[in-house]
């Protein structure tokens, strides 16, 4: 035995900072086996937002290109992947243009994994399919993007939208969730702050709680459009939570 080795084993608490020091490095569990993951359901999108990498096709030339997740693809992910329990599904593009988007909802349902899309959806152009699987499959969680309470206001920033087709279908969807007697999904209107839109902001909130809808505000990050406050961008109150606007 060295020297060294022998000297330790006299001290009690020297050796065990030895043994510690010599122990083989655990790896961190959490980050090979991640509960949370995100995928990316749609890269596409039908609107053109004026400050939006995917409406500039930024997102097309990048990594990420233009794709739907496919149903297969989903499948294979999550059947090899029992440890994931939430899956996020929005990011760079409208998730209701992907054709498969039912079969997600229905098999994520059959493994128990949740489905949010807490990033964001825009909620102009969803089948009637779609909106009863968001229900029946208990899809957890949809954040919708609506940022003014007409149509004059809200086409403004998103370009080619349909503000009467986005609340017609968020009332759709609580025709489902009062059938299926569901909470899920459970909705936020997310509104983003602009100039030429916070003279709604009172009758959006308004709409909101009719629609059983969570609130909040959001301060542009585009300083050429953002909402500003004593000629500042982004003074404006960052969340306004509205709790008692969700459906219990
Ligand atoms: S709705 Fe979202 S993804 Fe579509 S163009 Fe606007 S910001 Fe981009």
């Amino acid at each position: 035995m060295s020297l060294m080795r022998d000297f330790f084993r006299k001290i009690p608490l020297a050796r065990q900072v030895y043994h510690r020091q010599r122990a083989p490095k655990v790896p961190d569990i959490s980050l090979a086996f991640p509960k949370m993951i995100r995928l990316e359901a749609s890269s596409y999108c039908q609107l053109k937002c004026p400050s939006c990498p995917t409406a500039q096709g930024d997102i097309h030339r990048s990594l990420v290109g233009s794709k739907f997740l496919k149903f297969e693809t989903f499948k294979r992910l999550v059947d090899g992947a029992d440890w994931v329990k939430e899956i996020e599904l929005s990011n760079w593009g409208e998730i209701f243009l992907n054709p498969e988007l039912v079969s997600i909802f229905n098999y994520a349902y059959k493994k128990q994994i949740s489905l949010v899309a807490y990033n964001g959806v825009n909620f102009n152009t969803v089948k009637d399919e779609a909106l009863e699987a968001l229900v029946k499959y208990r899809v957890k969680a949809l954040t919708c993007s609506i940022d003014g309470a007409s149509q004059e206001t809200y086409v403004k920033y998103r370009v080619r939208g349909n503000f009467d087709q986005v609340i017609a279908n968020l009332r759709r969807l609580n025709e489902f969730k009062k059938a299926y007697k569901s909470e899920f999904p459970r909705l936020t209107w997310q509104f983003v702050l602009f100039e030429h839109n916070k003279h709604e902001l009172e009758k959006a909130r308004a709409l909101a709680h009719e629609l059983g809808m969570e609130f909040y505000t959001k301060v542009s990050w585009d300083d050429s459009l953002a909402a500003k406050v004593d000629g500042e961008p982004g003074s404006e109150p960052i969340s306004e939570k509205v709790s008692e606007g969700v459906l219990q």
